[in-house]
């Protein structure tokens, strides 16, 4: 349910309610009984409280199809109402431990800029060729850390509009940082490099 409520949010405006939803609902069954109007009243400040209607239809399909138990399968969880390739695959990683590359916008941007790969999608994270390029590079071990850190080099490091590569643990292996060394130095990345 933190990752339905996280898509399109932030995870600071979603701490401010989580502890409330999961106070209320601590359990599959109990979303999956309660009125849609008191979830919408729960998700109203994150803007999304169109969002209770596919929380509230997921838990009844974990409930009805699996017995209240989460499953583990990346296509059982995709078949539910409101989970996408990343939803499915954010919950194999953090809740059952599974070797799954995580990608988000942040992390397709550390991608084509760190490494050169480009989708062939204009939405890159619909690209299977795009995850299958972010699972050869999972680690051995700590594939959980890495995506935590990946994510967090993206929305912290990695911006959008003014990555602070000097800062970065990638800058000595990246692409774009390695085009734009010795020019740049000191100095944000222009536009046109990091498009
Ligand atoms: S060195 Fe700069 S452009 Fe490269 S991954 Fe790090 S922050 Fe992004």
């Amino acid at each position: 349910m933190a990752e339905m409520m996280l898509r399109k949010t932030t995870a600071t405006l979603v701490a401010s309610v989580y502890s409330d939803f999961i106070r209320q609902y601590s359990s599959v069954f109990q979303l999956a009984d309660a009125p849609l109007e008191d979830v919408r009243a729960l998700l109203k400040p994150l803007g999304i409280a169109g969002r209770a209607r596919l929380m509230v239809d997921a838990a009844e399909a974990i409930v009805l199809r699996y017995d209240g138990e989460v499953p583990a399968d990346a296509d059982e969880l995709r078949s539910l109402p409101g989970v996408g390739t990343y939803t499915a695959r954010a919950v194999q990683c953090f809740a059952f431990g599974k070797e799954v590359a995580l990608v988000d916008t942040n992390v397709i941007r550390i991608l084509r800029r760190a490494l050169g790969i480009h989708g062939r999608r204009a939405r890159a994270h619909t690209d299977p060729d795009v995850w299958a390029a972010a699972d050869s590079l999972l680690p051995l071990r700590g594939v959980r850390e890495y995506n935590l850190g990946l994510l967090d080099l993206g929305a912290m490091t990695c911006t959008a509009n003014s990555p602070a590569c000097q800062e970065c643990p990638l800058s000595t292996m990246c692409v774009t940082y390695s085009c734009s060394d010795g020019l740049l130095r000191g100095r944000s990345v222009p536009a046109q490099i990091l498009s």
